[in-house]
C-alpha cells in the first residue's frame, strides 16, 4: 500500500468510521495529523500505527484512573513525589518505597502508619492508593468512624452481610484515623467482623495516633481488641513516625512549651542550637537544611 492510497479521502474517511466504531476518539482526532505526517515522509507506517494506537491508550489509562481515584475516594493531592521525606528523618524513604512496589497487596498484609498528628500518616496511606489505583488494583479509603457508621447502619437495616462483602471486595481497604475518637458501642465488634472477613484474602492500611497498647479504649474493650489485633498483626508491616507535626511547622513559636514538649512540632533536622528564641517570622521547614549527620533523638529537639 503506499501512502498515496493511504491518504486517499475514501480509505481515510473508512479508518474514521472505524475509530468511531471502536470508540477511540483520541485516535480519531489526531488521524488527519498522522496522515499528513505520513505523506511528508516525516513518519513511517509502523510509527503512525503505534502513535495512533499510544495516544488512545494514554487517554483511556487516564480517564480510568482518575475515575478509580473518585471511586477509591482517594485525592491526587497527596502522592509519594509530594511527600518531603526530609521533614521526617524517622521514616525509612526506602522501606515506604518499597511499599509502593505494593507487594504487600499481593502478600494481602495490613500495614499500620502510627504517630502524632500531623506526620503524615494519612498522605502516606493515600499516597499509597494512588500507587495501588495506578496499578490497576482496586482500592478503598475510608475513615475508621464512617466505616463503623456505614456497617451499622447496614446492621439496622439488615444487610449487614451484603455490607461486609462490599468492603471485603477491595484489593486494598485504607482505614483512617483509627483511635482521634473511641468507637460507638459495638462499633469494635462491627469492624473486628469485616478485619475477619479480609484477613489473609485483602490488604489493609491503617493509620492510627494511638499505639496498639491502647487499643482496648479505641475499641470498646481488651477482647475485641486483642481479636482485632491478632489478625492485624499477623501478616503485617508497622510504621512507626516519631517526628513533628507537618501541620505546625510554621507556627512552632506559638505553640505553648508544654503542648510543644509533647507535639515535636520543630522539624527534627532543624538545628539542634534552640537556646535563643527566635524573633521575627518563624523557619520554615524548607528554610533548614537537613543534618547529615545521624538524627538526634525526636525529643531532644523540643
Ligand atoms: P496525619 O494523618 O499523620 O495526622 P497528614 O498526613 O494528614 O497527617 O498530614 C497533615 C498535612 O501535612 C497534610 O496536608 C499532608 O499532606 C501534609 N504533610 C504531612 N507530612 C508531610 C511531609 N513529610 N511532606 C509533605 N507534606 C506533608
Ligand atoms: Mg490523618
Amino acid at each position: 500500500m503506499t501512502v498515496h492510497a493511504l491518504s486517499a479521502p475514501s480509505l481515510v474517511d473508512r479508518i474514521k468510521t472505524t475509530l468511531v466504531g471502536l470508540r477511540m476518539p483520541r485516535a480519531l482526532e489526531i488521524v488527519d495529523v498522522i496522515v499528513r505526517q505520513l505523506e511528508r515522509g516525516e513518519t513511517t507506517a509502523l510509527e503512525a500505527i503505534d502513535s495512533l494506537l499510544m495516544e488512545e491508550l494514554t487517554l483511556r489509562e487516564t480517564r480510568r484512573v482518575k475515575t478509580a481515584l473518585v471511586m477509591a475516594r482517594l485525592s491526587t493531592l497527596k502522592t509519594l513525589a509530594g511527600f518531603d521525606f526530609s521533614f521526617q528523618p524517622s521514616l525509612d524513604r526506602g522501606r515506604i518505597m518499597a511499599l509502593a512496589e505494593l507487594k504487600f497487596i499481593d502478600r494481602s498484609e495490613a500495614v499500620h502508619f502510627v504517630g502524632p498528628p500531623g506526620t503524615g500518616k494519612s498522605h502516606l496511606g493515600v499516597a499509597l492508593g494512588v500507587e495501588a489505583v495506578r496499578a490497576g488494583r482496586s482500592v478503598h479509603f475510608i475513615t475508621l468512624a464512617d466505616l463503623i457508621d456505614a456497617l451499622a447502619r447496614a446492621e439496622r437495616e439488615g444487610s449487614l452481610r451484603q455490607k461486609i462483602r462490599f468492603y471485603a471486595r477491595f484489593a486494598l481497604l485504607i482505614v483512617d484515623e483509627i483511635g482521634y475518637q473511641p468507637v460507638v458501642p459495638g462499633g469494635g465488634n462491627l469492624f473486628f467482623q469485616l478485619v475477619n472477613a479480609r484477613y489473609e484474602r485483602g490488604a489493609m492500611i491503617l493509620t492510627s495516633n494511638r499505639g496498639f497498647a491502647e487499643w482496648g479504649e479505641v475499641f470498646g474493650g481488651p477482647v475485641v481488641a486483642t481479636a482485632l489485633l491478632d489478625r492485624l498483626l499477623h501478616h503485617a508491616v508497622v510504621v512507626q513516625i516519631e517526628g513533628a507535626s507537618y501541620r505546625l511547622r510554621q507556627h512552632a513559636d506559638l505553640v505553648p512549651d508544654h503542648i510543644r514538649s509533647k507535639a515535636l512540632i520543630h522539624p527534627p533536622s532543624a538545628p539542634v542550637i534552640l537556646p535563643q528564641k527566635r524573633r521575627g517570622r518563624p523557619r520554615k521547614a524548607a528554610d533548614t537544611t537537613p543534618s547529615t549527620a545521624s538524627p538526634l533523638p525526636l525529643n531532644s529537639v523540643t
